[in-house]
């Protein structure tokens, strides 16, 4: 037998609907902040990701699904928005023609990872990005958003916590002391950590290995080579935050891993998921649009993965709710009533009812049964008799009492 392929999910049922729930409060969120969806292809060229995610990542590293197609071109199903967004904001000049895009996206991703609860090959991410702002009220607007999406869903056991990178020149003259530091201590570093010295040193900070922790409690701190407007754009942020009643934490370690983050960093996580706990993760990467070859365009924005939405829902709500059922089920009494109780089915779905209808051609007591299985308000009978007085008996399911009633006011019927 042929199975779904490892780590890859299918969707259906009464998952599925809470599914919609949270595409639908998605949809609200972007839609009162004001941004617009963006739809890029599933796959990219292979390049795109190795110059906008870096070579040093964990997903350029080791999580790419990367293949040649027929022509030789080496592309990649994306494993991250962020860089297949800036590529077409470069692509259709959309900072030119307005000076700041603010745009969401919705869609599966992939990652080649080890699977396992929150944590699949391919997997979905809500996000945003606003671009051409290099102020602090464009970071705090998408903290916001993002908060207050999982806050519109009813997710309250998350927890923000921030910090800021600073500017290129301040993060540089860190790296350099951390690099520095590191050095001397190399040796006693986790494998990964070694080889992250040269090639993404801020990742070893949030490492998770305990002898990588122990070296860098002592490790110099980001925040002593903050310039004055590093300092002076994160309390603006933290100002607005504040003023939202937002709550969050600063974390001296979190640095988000890439390369291309400055000022701002964010994530968002849970107590409620075990090792899978970042909900959402997001920052500035002002640097990112002249990497890819575009003009310089400052630019902040977040992902948030829908499945640990999904996950922490079915926690919250203990299961998934059940789907509601249709309002009605025409059932045909007689052979000679089949045909016309598919017509009335046929005019009641016109008419905006959510109706079933008997596909078996079985008894009148068999469809019954399935109407009541179903959870339908009403069943129509629909028999010799009625057919003959142009009528239908509407049976009201939860207490099985019947009215006869006029094929014209059926609709009218139905409604009041
Ligand atoms: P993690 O530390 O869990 O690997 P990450 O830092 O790789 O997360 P990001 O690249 O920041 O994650 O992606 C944003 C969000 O997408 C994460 O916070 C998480 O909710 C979700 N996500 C990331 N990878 C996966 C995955 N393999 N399966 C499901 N969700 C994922
Ligand atoms: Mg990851």
């Amino acid at each position: 037998m042929i199975k779904v392929v490892r780590g890859m999910r299918d969707l259906f049922g009464t998952e599925l609907a809470t599914w919609h729930r949270v595409e639908r409060v998605i949809r609200q969120m972007a839609d009162a902040y004001g941004y617009r969806e963006f739809r890029t292809p599933i796959v990219e060229h292979t390049e795109l990701f190795k110059r906008g995610v870096g070579e040093g990542s964990d997903i350029v590293g080791k999580e790419m699904y990367t293949f040649d197609d027929r022509g030789g071109d080496s592309l990649t199903l994306r494993p991250e928005m962020t860089a297949p967004i800036v590529r077409a904001a470069i692509e259709h000049n959309l900072v030119r023609h307005q000076p700041t895009s603010r745009l969401w996206y919705y869609g599966p991703l992939f990652r080649y990872e080890r699977p396992q609860k929150g944590r699949y090959r391919q997997f979905h991410q809500f996000g945003a990005e606003l671009l051409g702002s290099a102020q602090p009220e464009a970071d705090a607007e998408i903290i916001l958003l993002a908060w207050e999406t999982l806050r519109m869903l009813g997710i309250t056991s998350v927890a923000l916590e921030l910090n800021t990178l600073g500017t290129a020149a301040s993060r540089q003259a860190y790296r350099d002391a951390l690099v520095e530091y590191l050095q001397d201590r190399k040796e006693h570093l986790s494998e990964d950590s070694q080889r992250r010295l040269q090639l993404n040193p801020l990742r070893i900070l949030d490492s998770k290995d305990p002898a990588d922790k122990a070296i860098t409690d002592g490790a110099p701190l980001l925040r002593d080579h903050l310039d004055v407007d590093s300092q002076e754009h994160f309390a603006t942020v933290r100002l607005l935050l504040d003023a939202a009643g937002v709550p969050y934490t600063v974390n001296d370690r979190l640095v988000r891993g890439l390369d291309y983050y400055s000022h701002t960093v964010f994530e968002i996580t849970t107590t409620d998921l075990g090792s899978q706990n970042a909900v959402c993760g997001g920052g500035r990467y002002d640097p990112l649009f002249a990497m890819l070859g575009g003009q310089e365009t400052p630019a902040v924005g977040f992902s948030i993965g829908v499945e640990r939405l999904v996950l922490l829902l079915e926690q919250l709500e203990g299961g998934f709710p059940p789907e509601p059922p249709a309002e009605v089920f025409v059932v045909a009494l007689s052979d000679d009533a089949r045909l016309p109780a598919q017509l009335l089915a046929i005019r009641l779905r016109r008419a905006g009812f959510t109706v079933l209808s008997d596909l078996q051609r079985r008894s009148g007591k068999a469809q019954l049964k399935e109407a009541a299985k179903e959870g339908v308000r009403w069943a129509l009978l629909l028999g010799t008799d009625e057919l003959a007085d142009e009528t239908v008996v509407v049976r009201r399911m939860h207490d099985g009492s019947q009215t006869n009633v006029g094929h014209s006011e059926l609709e009218s019927f139905l409604r009041a």
